[in-house]
Protein backbone atom coordinates (compact mmCIF):
# COMPACT_ATOMS: atom_id res chain seq x y z
CA UNK A 1 0.00 0.00 0.00
CA UNK A 2 1.59 2.76 -1.20
CA UNK A 3 1.32 6.57 0.59
CA UNK A 4 0.37 7.81 -3.05
CA UNK A 5 -2.54 5.98 -3.28
CA UNK A 6 -6.22 7.67 -3.18
CA UNK A 7 -8.39 4.30 -3.60
CA UNK A 8 -7.55 0.81 -2.96
CA UNK A 9 -10.03 -1.77 -3.93
CA UNK A 10 -9.38 -5.09 -2.22
CA UNK A 11 -11.07 -8.53 -2.60
CA UNK A 12 -14.19 -6.82 -4.26
CA UNK A 13 -16.87 -9.52 -4.23
CA UNK A 14 -20.32 -9.07 -6.09
CA UNK A 15 -23.59 -10.78 -6.81
CA UNK A 16 -26.71 -10.21 -8.24
CA UNK A 17 -29.39 -12.48 -7.54
CA UNK A 18 -31.48 -12.63 -10.06
CA UNK A 19 -34.77 -15.05 -10.93
CA UNK A 20 -32.33 -17.03 -13.06
CA UNK A 21 -29.61 -17.90 -11.40
CA UNK A 22 -27.08 -15.69 -8.92
CA UNK A 23 -24.54 -13.72 -11.68
CA UNK A 24 -21.03 -13.56 -10.27
CA UNK A 25 -20.68 -10.19 -11.49
CA UNK A 26 -17.28 -9.30 -9.45
CA UNK A 27 -15.20 -12.00 -8.61
CA UNK A 28 -12.34 -10.46 -5.67
CA UNK A 29 -11.38 -7.40 -8.13
CA UNK A 30 -8.33 -5.84 -6.91
CA UNK A 31 -7.71 -2.36 -7.85
CA UNK A 32 -5.72 1.24 -6.92
CA UNK A 33 -5.92 4.33 -7.93
CA UNK A 34 -2.64 7.15 -7.54
CA UNK A 35 -3.60 10.50 -6.45
CA UNK A 36 -3.74 12.78 -9.46
CA UNK A 37 -3.93 10.18 -12.20
CA UNK A 38 -6.75 9.60 -14.85
CA UNK A 39 -7.21 5.41 -14.75
CA UNK A 40 -8.76 4.06 -17.39
CA UNK A 41 -11.26 0.70 -16.44
CA UNK A 42 -11.49 -0.70 -19.99
CA UNK A 43 -13.41 -4.37 -21.22
CA UNK A 44 -16.15 -5.36 -23.45
CA UNK A 45 -20.02 -4.70 -22.02
CA UNK A 46 -20.82 -6.21 -19.00
CA UNK A 47 -17.20 -6.94 -17.93
CA UNK A 48 -17.97 -4.84 -14.36
CA UNK A 49 -16.56 -1.78 -14.71
CA UNK A 50 -19.90 0.06 -13.89
CA UNK A 51 -20.55 -2.48 -10.79
CA UNK A 52 -17.22 -1.71 -10.02
CA UNK A 53 -17.55 2.14 -10.24
CA UNK A 54 -21.39 2.08 -8.53
CA UNK A 55 -19.87 0.14 -5.75
CA UNK A 56 -17.56 2.54 -4.95
CA UNK A 57 -19.73 4.29 -4.40
CA UNK A 58 -22.09 2.17 -2.21
CA UNK A 59 -24.81 2.56 -5.51
CA UNK A 60 -24.98 -0.96 -6.19
CA UNK A 61 -29.00 -1.23 -7.15
CA UNK A 62 -30.83 -4.38 -6.23
CA UNK A 63 -30.78 -7.62 -6.61
CA UNK A 64 -27.03 -6.85 -6.56
CA UNK A 65 -24.98 -6.88 -2.98
CA UNK A 66 -21.78 -6.73 -1.75
CA UNK A 67 -20.32 -10.04 -0.67
CA UNK A 68 -17.17 -8.88 0.23
CA UNK A 69 -14.05 -7.13 0.36
CA UNK A 70 -12.61 -3.26 1.32
CA UNK A 71 -12.86 -0.19 0.01
CA UNK A 72 -10.62 2.45 1.03
CA UNK A 73 -10.42 6.24 0.23
CA UNK A 74 -7.24 7.95 1.29
CA UNK A 75 -7.32 11.29 1.89
CA UNK A 76 -4.00 13.14 3.16
CA UNK A 77 -3.66 10.61 6.75
CA UNK A 78 -7.39 10.33 6.39
CA UNK A 79 -8.72 6.47 5.43
CA UNK A 80 -12.63 6.09 5.16
CA UNK A 81 -14.06 2.52 4.73
CA UNK A 82 -16.29 3.03 2.41
CA UNK A 83 -17.91 -0.21 2.61
CA UNK A 84 -18.02 0.37 6.54
CA UNK A 85 -20.00 3.79 6.76
CA UNK A 86 -22.58 4.98 8.01
CA UNK A 87 -25.31 6.33 5.89
CA UNK A 88 -24.89 10.00 7.56
CA UNK A 89 -20.70 9.72 6.61
CA UNK A 90 -21.47 7.95 3.62
CA UNK A 91 -23.79 10.99 2.31
CA UNK A 92 -21.35 13.02 3.32
CA UNK A 93 -18.26 10.92 0.90
CA UNK A 94 -20.72 11.25 -1.69
CA UNK A 95 -20.22 14.36 -3.97
CA UNK A 96 -17.90 15.80 -1.79
CA UNK A 97 -15.39 12.98 -1.72
CA UNK A 98 -16.02 10.93 -4.61
CA UNK A 99 -18.16 12.01 -7.48
CA UNK A 100 -19.48 10.38 -10.17
CA UNK A 101 -20.41 11.53 -13.75
CA UNK A 102 -23.17 8.68 -15.33
CA UNK A 103 -23.29 7.56 -18.91
CA UNK A 104 -26.51 9.60 -19.61
CA UNK A 105 -27.08 13.09 -18.76
CA UNK A 106 -30.23 13.55 -19.75
CA UNK A 107 -31.49 10.70 -17.12
CA UNK A 108 -29.12 11.76 -14.71
CA UNK A 109 -30.48 15.80 -14.52
CA UNK A 110 -33.87 16.08 -12.83
CA UNK A 111 -36.29 17.42 -15.72
CA UNK A 112 -38.37 19.94 -13.14
CA UNK A 113 -34.86 21.73 -11.71
CA UNK A 114 -33.44 24.28 -13.28
CA UNK A 115 -29.35 24.10 -13.80
CA UNK A 116 -29.00 26.43 -11.00
CA UNK A 117 -31.48 24.70 -8.72
CA UNK A 118 -29.77 21.18 -9.39
CA UNK A 119 -26.09 22.20 -8.64
CA UNK A 120 -27.15 24.55 -6.03
CA UNK A 121 -28.36 21.56 -4.29
CA UNK A 122 -24.86 19.85 -4.18
CA UNK A 123 -22.93 22.96 -3.23
CA UNK A 124 -25.75 23.47 -0.18
CA UNK A 125 -25.70 20.30 0.80
CA UNK A 126 -21.58 19.81 1.22
CA UNK A 127 -20.57 23.52 1.10
CA UNK A 128 -23.06 25.34 3.78
CA UNK A 129 -20.44 26.62 6.30
CA UNK A 130 -18.35 27.96 3.40
CA UNK A 131 -21.54 30.05 2.12
CA UNK A 132 -22.75 31.06 6.04
CA UNK A 133 -19.58 32.53 5.87
CA UNK A 134 -19.56 34.10 2.92
CA UNK A 135 -23.74 35.44 3.53
CA UNK A 136 -22.45 36.81 6.84
CA UNK A 137 -19.49 38.93 5.23
CA UNK A 138 -21.36 40.37 2.54
CA UNK A 139 -24.28 41.34 5.44
CA UNK A 140 -21.73 42.69 7.21
CA UNK A 141 -20.27 45.15 4.39
CA UNK A 142 -23.86 45.94 3.42
CA UNK A 143 -24.14 46.84 7.00
CA UNK A 144 -21.17 49.11 6.88
CA UNK A 145 -22.41 50.67 3.60
CA UNK A 146 -25.38 51.85 5.45
CA UNK A 147 -23.76 53.02 8.40
CA UNK A 148 -21.72 55.15 6.13
CA UNK A 149 -24.38 56.70 4.27
CA UNK A 150 -26.20 57.55 7.30
CA UNK A 151 -23.38 58.84 9.96
CA UNK A 152 -20.87 59.46 7.47
CA UNK A 153 -17.52 57.03 6.44
CA UNK A 154 -15.89 57.75 9.51
CA UNK A 155 -18.66 56.28 11.97
CA UNK A 156 -17.94 53.25 9.78
CA UNK A 157 -14.26 53.23 9.65
CA UNK A 158 -14.51 53.78 13.20
CA UNK A 159 -17.17 50.78 13.73
CA UNK A 160 -14.92 48.65 11.06
CA UNK A 161 -11.95 49.35 13.25
CA UNK A 162 -12.98 48.59 15.96
CA UNK A 163 -14.53 45.42 14.83
CA UNK A 164 -18.16 46.90 16.89
CA UNK A 165 -19.93 46.23 13.66
CA UNK A 166 -23.77 46.84 14.28
CA UNK A 167 -25.52 43.18 14.05
CA UNK A 168 -28.35 42.53 12.28
CA UNK A 169 -30.93 39.82 12.10
CA UNK A 170 -29.51 38.10 9.24
CA UNK A 171 -25.93 38.00 10.75
CA UNK A 172 -27.30 36.76 14.06
CA UNK A 173 -29.20 34.22 12.60
CA UNK A 174 -26.34 33.09 10.41
CA UNK A 175 -23.90 33.01 13.05
CA UNK A 176 -26.77 30.60 15.15
CA UNK A 177 -26.96 28.66 12.08
CA UNK A 178 -23.01 28.63 12.22
CA UNK A 179 -22.53 27.73 15.42
CA UNK A 180 -25.29 25.15 15.32
CA UNK A 181 -26.64 23.65 12.41
CA UNK A 182 -29.06 21.01 13.85
CA UNK A 183 -30.80 23.97 15.99
CA UNK A 184 -34.86 24.59 15.57
CA UNK A 185 -33.88 27.89 13.88
CA UNK A 186 -31.84 25.93 11.43
CA UNK A 187 -34.22 23.04 10.46
CA UNK A 188 -36.67 26.08 10.02
CA UNK A 189 -34.27 27.79 7.87
CA UNK A 190 -33.39 24.67 5.92
CA UNK A 191 -36.90 23.34 5.66
CA UNK A 192 -37.85 26.61 4.15
CA UNK A 193 -35.62 29.10 2.79
CA UNK A 194 -32.31 27.19 2.46
CA UNK A 195 -32.14 28.60 -1.19
CA UNK A 196 -32.46 31.95 -0.31
CA UNK A 197 -30.38 32.68 2.50
CA UNK A 198 -26.98 32.61 0.49
CA UNK A 199 -28.83 32.72 -2.94
CA UNK A 200 -26.14 35.54 -4.33
CA UNK A 201 -23.46 33.53 -2.85
CA UNK A 202 -24.45 30.32 -4.53
CA UNK A 203 -25.92 31.36 -7.82
CA UNK A 204 -22.29 33.22 -8.19
CA UNK A 205 -20.70 30.04 -7.38
CA UNK A 206 -22.63 27.84 -9.40
CA UNK A 207 -21.83 30.75 -12.59
CA UNK A 208 -18.21 30.16 -11.98
CA UNK A 209 -18.52 26.18 -11.90
CA UNK A 210 -19.93 26.77 -14.87
CA UNK A 211 -17.78 28.90 -16.65
CA UNK A 212 -14.96 26.52 -15.58
CA UNK A 213 -16.73 23.58 -17.78
CA UNK A 214 -16.82 26.19 -20.42
CA UNK A 215 -19.73 26.83 -21.02
CA UNK A 216 -20.98 29.63 -22.90
CA UNK A 217 -23.34 32.16 -21.51
CA UNK A 218 -23.42 30.75 -17.85
CA UNK A 219 -25.47 33.15 -16.56
CA UNK A 220 -28.54 31.93 -19.05
CA UNK A 221 -27.48 28.52 -18.76
CA UNK A 222 -28.39 28.58 -15.03
CA UNK A 223 -31.42 29.64 -15.96
CA UNK A 224 -32.39 26.93 -17.95
CA UNK A 225 -33.77 23.24 -17.90
CA UNK A 226 -32.65 20.24 -18.64
CA UNK A 227 -34.68 19.54 -21.87
CA UNK A 228 -33.49 23.19 -22.82
CA UNK A 229 -29.71 21.58 -23.27
CA UNK A 230 -27.81 20.29 -26.31
CA UNK A 231 -26.15 16.96 -25.48
CA UNK A 232 -22.73 18.60 -24.70
CA UNK A 233 -24.09 20.88 -22.81
CA UNK A 234 -26.14 18.84 -20.56
CA UNK A 235 -22.87 17.04 -20.19
CA UNK A 236 -21.27 19.90 -19.03
CA UNK A 237 -23.42 20.80 -16.46
CA UNK A 238 -23.01 17.13 -15.18
CA UNK A 239 -19.73 17.21 -15.29
CA UNK A 240 -20.07 20.80 -13.43
CA UNK A 241 -22.32 18.74 -10.54
CA UNK A 242 -19.70 16.35 -10.33
CA UNK A 243 -17.02 19.11 -9.27
CA UNK A 244 -18.68 21.27 -7.51
CA UNK A 245 -17.23 19.82 -4.29
CA UNK A 246 -13.96 19.58 -5.64
CA UNK A 247 -13.83 16.02 -4.90
CA UNK A 248 -10.72 13.84 -4.59
CA UNK A 249 -11.83 11.08 -6.79
CA UNK A 250 -14.16 11.66 -9.66
CA UNK A 251 -15.64 8.19 -11.22
CA UNK A 252 -16.28 9.25 -15.08
CA UNK A 253 -18.35 6.26 -16.24
CA UNK A 254 -18.42 6.06 -20.31
CA UNK A 255 -19.61 10.14 -20.24
CA UNK A 256 -19.07 10.66 -23.88
CA UNK A 257 -20.81 7.31 -24.88
CA UNK A 258 -24.26 9.28 -26.77
CA UNK A 259 -22.26 11.86 -27.96
CA UNK A 260 -20.93 12.54 -31.45
CA UNK A 261 -17.62 12.65 -31.99
CA UNK A 262 -16.97 16.74 -32.02
CA UNK A 263 -18.68 16.51 -29.04
CA UNK A 264 -16.72 13.80 -27.46
CA UNK A 265 -13.50 15.63 -28.59
CA UNK A 266 -14.38 18.86 -26.47
CA UNK A 267 -15.37 16.55 -23.68
CA UNK A 268 -12.38 14.73 -23.17
CA UNK A 269 -10.21 18.04 -23.53
CA UNK A 270 -12.35 19.46 -20.97
CA UNK A 271 -11.62 16.52 -18.50
CA UNK A 272 -8.23 16.44 -19.30
CA UNK A 273 -7.54 20.22 -18.53
CA UNK A 274 -9.80 19.67 -15.71
CA UNK A 275 -7.43 16.98 -14.04
CA UNK A 276 -4.08 19.48 -14.88
CA UNK A 277 -6.46 22.60 -13.43
CA UNK A 278 -7.90 20.84 -10.10
CA UNK A 279 -5.08 17.65 -10.02
CA UNK A 280 -8.24 15.74 -9.15
CA UNK A 281 -7.66 11.77 -9.60
CA UNK A 282 -10.33 9.96 -12.19
CA UNK A 283 -11.10 6.91 -13.10
CA UNK A 284 -12.54 6.96 -16.68
CA UNK A 285 -14.68 3.86 -17.71
CA UNK A 286 -14.93 2.97 -21.27
CA UNK A 287 -14.36 0.49 -23.72
CA UNK A 288 -13.24 2.60 -26.58
CA UNK A 289 -9.19 2.14 -26.32
CA UNK A 290 -9.10 5.04 -28.66
CA UNK A 291 -10.18 7.47 -25.48
CA UNK A 292 -7.66 5.44 -23.21
CA UNK A 293 -4.65 6.29 -25.75
CA UNK A 294 -5.91 10.15 -25.67
CA UNK A 295 -6.57 10.57 -21.88
CA UNK A 296 -5.50 8.38 -19.21
CA UNK A 297 -2.11 8.13 -17.47
CA UNK A 298 -2.81 3.94 -16.64
CA UNK A 299 -5.19 1.00 -17.85
CA UNK A 300 -7.11 -1.86 -15.91
CA UNK A 301 -8.22 -4.19 -18.34
CA UNK A 302 -11.40 -6.14 -17.06
CA UNK A 303 -12.61 -9.23 -18.27
CA UNK A 304 -15.63 -10.92 -16.80
CA UNK A 305 -16.03 -9.43 -13.34
CA UNK A 306 -12.16 -9.69 -12.91
CA UNK A 307 -8.92 -7.43 -13.21
CA UNK A 308 -6.54 -8.93 -15.28
CA UNK A 309 -3.97 -6.23 -16.75
CA UNK A 310 -2.33 -3.40 -15.37
CA UNK A 311 0.11 -1.09 -16.29
CA UNK A 312 1.03 2.29 -17.62
CA UNK A 313 -0.97 3.41 -21.02
CA UNK A 314 2.08 3.31 -23.50
CA UNK A 315 2.80 0.01 -21.71
CA UNK A 316 -0.42 -1.62 -22.78
CA UNK A 317 -0.43 -0.51 -26.04
CA UNK A 318 3.31 -1.42 -26.67
CA UNK A 319 4.09 -4.33 -24.82
CA UNK A 320 0.27 -6.01 -23.70
CA UNK A 321 0.57 -9.22 -22.01
CA UNK A 322 -2.88 -10.75 -20.66
CA UNK A 323 -4.25 -12.87 -24.13
CA UNK A 324 -7.71 -11.19 -23.69
CA UNK A 325 -5.27 -8.01 -23.54
CA UNK A 326 -3.48 -8.68 -26.93
CA UNK A 327 -6.87 -10.36 -28.79
CA UNK A 328 -8.37 -7.04 -27.24
CA UNK A 329 -5.52 -4.11 -28.99
CA UNK A 330 -5.51 -6.73 -32.14
CA UNK A 331 -9.30 -6.44 -32.54
CA UNK A 332 -9.26 -2.59 -32.92
CA UNK A 333 -10.33 -1.68 -36.93
CA UNK A 334 -7.75 -0.53 -38.78
CA UNK A 335 -8.03 0.74 -42.49
CA UNK A 336 -6.41 -1.99 -45.27
CA UNK A 337 -6.58 -4.65 -42.49
CA UNK A 338 -9.01 -7.55 -41.97
CA UNK A 339 -11.12 -6.77 -39.35
CA UNK A 340 -9.93 -9.49 -36.19
CA UNK A 341 -12.56 -10.82 -33.66
CA UNK A 342 -11.69 -12.08 -30.07
CA UNK A 343 -12.80 -15.96 -30.93
CA UNK A 344 -16.05 -17.02 -28.91
CA UNK A 345 -18.23 -15.09 -26.34
CA UNK A 346 -17.93 -13.61 -23.19
CA UNK A 347 -18.98 -16.34 -20.55
CA UNK A 348 -22.38 -16.13 -18.99
CA UNK A 349 -21.33 -14.75 -15.09
CA UNK A 350 -24.58 -17.07 -13.81
CA UNK A 351 -22.13 -19.97 -14.34
CA UNK A 352 -18.70 -18.82 -15.08
CA UNK A 353 -15.80 -21.03 -16.29
CA UNK A 354 -13.88 -22.37 -13.38
CA UNK A 355 -10.37 -21.48 -13.05
CA UNK A 356 -9.56 -18.40 -15.66
CA UNK A 357 -12.62 -17.08 -16.90
CA UNK A 358 -11.02 -16.78 -20.18
CA UNK A 359 -10.01 -19.87 -20.46
CA UNK A 360 -12.71 -21.30 -23.17
CA UNK A 361 -11.43 -18.18 -25.68
CA UNK A 362 -7.49 -18.31 -25.09
CA UNK A 363 -5.18 -20.10 -27.47
CA UNK A 364 -3.27 -20.71 -25.05
CA UNK A 365 -5.16 -22.36 -22.35
CA UNK A 366 -3.21 -25.24 -20.24
CA UNK A 367 -4.76 -27.62 -18.03
CA UNK A 368 -4.12 -25.45 -15.27
CA UNK A 369 -6.01 -22.57 -16.60
CA UNK A 370 -8.98 -25.07 -16.30
CA UNK A 371 -9.18 -25.31 -12.73
CA UNK A 372 -6.99 -22.70 -10.43
CA UNK A 373 -7.97 -19.30 -10.91
CA UNK A 374 -4.16 -17.01 -11.52
CA UNK A 375 -2.62 -14.99 -9.53
CA UNK A 376 -2.85 -11.14 -9.78
CA UNK A 377 1.13 -10.87 -9.86
CA UNK A 378 3.68 -8.21 -11.00
CA UNK A 379 5.28 -9.52 -14.45
CA UNK A 380 7.42 -6.65 -14.76
CA UNK A 381 7.96 -2.88 -13.09
CA UNK A 382 4.47 -1.57 -12.39
CA UNK A 383 3.06 -3.96 -15.12
CA UNK A 384 0.56 -6.50 -12.98
CA UNK A 385 -1.31 -9.39 -14.78
CA UNK A 386 -3.39 -12.45 -13.75
CA UNK A 387 -2.53 -15.21 -16.16
CA UNK A 388 -0.74 -18.38 -15.92
CA UNK A 389 1.17 -17.57 -18.67
CA UNK A 390 3.45 -15.67 -15.68
CA UNK A 391 4.81 -16.35 -12.75
CA UNK A 392 4.11 -18.77 -9.78
CA UNK A 393 0.98 -21.28 -10.23
CA UNK A 394 -1.81 -20.07 -7.90
CA UNK A 395 -4.93 -21.84 -6.22
FE1 LIG B 1 -5.14 -18.09 -21.19
FE2 LIG B 1 -4.58 -19.62 -19.11
FE3 LIG B 1 -3.70 -17.12 -19.20
FE4 LIG B 1 -6.26 -17.63 -18.81
S1 LIG B 1 -4.61 -18.14 -17.44
S2 LIG B 1 -5.40 -16.12 -20.17
S3 LIG B 1 -6.55 -19.39 -20.09
S4 LIG B 1 -3.14 -18.79 -20.54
Amino acid sequence: MSQNNILEVENLNVKFYTYAGVVEALDYVNLTMRKGEILGLVGETGCGKSVTSLSIMRLVPPPGKIEGGDITLIEGSKRQPVLKLDDASLRKMRGKDISMIFQEPRAYLNPVYSVENQIAEVLIEHRKEEFLKMAIESHRKRTLENLAKTKGAKAAGDAERAGKVPSTFEISTYKRLLRNPHSRIARFLSRFSRQRIFADEVRKEVVRILKSVEIPDPERVAKMYPHELSGGMAQRVVIAMGLACNPALLIADEPTTNLDVTVQAQILNLIRQLKKNLGSSILYITHDLGVVAQLCDRVAVMYAGNIIETTDVFEIFKNPLHPYAKALLESIPRPGQAFKSIRGLVPSLINPPEGCRFNDRCSYAMEICLKVKPLFIEASKDHYVSCHLYGEKSK
